[in-house]
């Protein structure tokens, strides 16, 4: 794990790249504002999460890192060990975390606690879409106030500048940063069930409302129909093993 703080005081702000090794896009954006030196008006804190991941060009070592939380100092993998070591970086701050996807292009946020510091970090990333993941128990946003930002398909160079996008908003609403940025109110929505199953390809597209009845996703012989409408969120034909993604409602404004 790398650390690094800038500017004076203790920071309320983390920033988390690369919980997953595979995901380059918020160590890309880290790296663009940072090459800049910019002079840090309040203190901030950047992590780049799993060095050893990143090396081995790997989601993970072990195990899914953002499913280690809380870990454990002299936990059995190494994941395990690091999801510990990365909390005690981020006691205290409001923590936004970088992620890329098989499922969109555009990103959105998924957050857990809805606490006020949450939905402030929430609507100064900027995007348009807001999830409440909180359905889904486990990850990194579960155990600390913030947002996990999905910046677009996994590798691209739209997915860094949509990072690096969202985190200038970041440090400008915050005034880590004496930068424009471009807060909102963003819809949104909450996941009520996962899909799973193994081989589907996924036929809808994530964010259109699938209506009762209709099929969203099929395999030889077998299709997935509506038994009600929603929104799909995180659905791929190839994004998880087990699972086609999740099926999500609309719940106004953030
Ligand atoms: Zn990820």
């Amino acid at each position: 794990m790398r650390v690094r703080t800038v500017g004076d005081g203790t920071p309320e702000l983390a920033v988390v790249a690369c919980l997953h090794g595979d995901e380059p896009c918020g160590k890309t954006a880290v790296e663009r504002v940072l090459a800049e030196e910019p002079t840090f008006e309040r203190p901030v804190r950047f992590v780049v999460a799993n060095e050893e991941a990143i090396a081995a060009d790997a989601r993970c070592v072990d195990e899914d890192l953002n499913r280690a939380f809380p870990g454990d100092p002299d936990g059995p993998t190494h994941e395990s060990e690091l999801a510990a070591a990365l909390l005690s970086e981020l006691r205290g701050c409001a923590v936004l975390d970088f992620h890329s996807t098989r499922s969109h292009p555009d990103p959105f946020a998924l957050v857990s606690r809805l606490n006020d510091r949450t939905k402030r970090i929430a609507r100064a990333t900027g995007v348009g879409r807001v999830v409440d993941i909180s359905y889904v128990a486990g990850g990194l946003v579960d155990h600390v106030d913030g947002a996990a930002v999905e910046c677009g398909l996994r590798g691209t160079e739209r997915a860094a500048r949509n990072a690096e996008r969202v985190l200038r908003n970041v440090l400008g609403s915050t005034g880590a940063l004496d930068a424009l940025s471009e807060g909102g109110t963003p819809e949104l929505y909450r996941v009520f069930d996962a899909v799973t199953g193994r081989g589907y390809e996924f036929v809808g597209e994530n964010f259109v409302r699938v209506e009762e009845g209709e099929v969203f996703a099929r395999k030889a012989g077998e299709e997935l129909r509506a038994d009600r409408p929603f929104y799909p969120v995180l659905m791929s034909t190839d994004g998880y093993d087990e699972m086609v993604g999740f099926r999500a409602e609309r719940a106004g404004k953030l």
